[in-house]
């Protein structure tokens, strides 16, 4: 369920959040998650419309796991897609869990920073703030950015 400041301040639509909701959890039974259990989708709604999943990834030498946002993050810019309007995890607890640190930081990349981060509980309510809030003083692709030849 969206409120209408939600709507309003992350422009998108009640039935946009809704569909990313029911997407990100439906990506969760995408999850290869034998070792913990514990199950995250995620999906992405693209600039074009398109939604994008992902899901967790585990691996038996634990560290090389990767997580379900940079799961649907590197599939979606495989696919051509470097634009991105809202992004949603889902996973099976309450309160909802949030992108850890790593991803954060891989989200930060594709997106700006006003970008909402939906968290969806194993109950179907969210929680949603900025990906600035999330990351704040964040280092991003501008900070790299070559300068312009012309200026100097
Ligand atoms: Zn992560």
């Amino acid at each position: 369920m969206s409120d209408p400041t939600t709507t309003r301040t992350y422009g998108l639509t009640a039935s946009e959040i809704s569909n990313l909701g029911e997407k990100a959890t439906a990506a969760k039974s995408l999850a290869y998650c034998p070792y913990s259990d514990f199950r995250v989708g995620c999906a992405l709604l693209c600039e074009d419309g398109e939604v994008v999943l992902g899901a967790n990834i585990e691996n038996a030498s634990y560290p090389v796991t990767i997580c379900a946002e940079r799961t649907a993050f590197s599939k979606a810019i495989v696919e051509g897609r470097k634009r991105f309007r809202a992004v949603g995890v889902c996973t099976d607890i309450s309160p909802p869990a949030s992108p850890c640190g790593m991803c954060r930081q891989f989200i930060r990349e594709f997106c700006d920073l006003n970008t909402p981060i939906f968290m969806w509980d194993k109950d179907g309510q969210y929680v949603v703030m900025p990906l600035e809030k999330l990351l704040p003083m964040s280092f991003g692709p501008e900070q790299l950015r070559k300068p312009d030849p012309a200026s100097k």
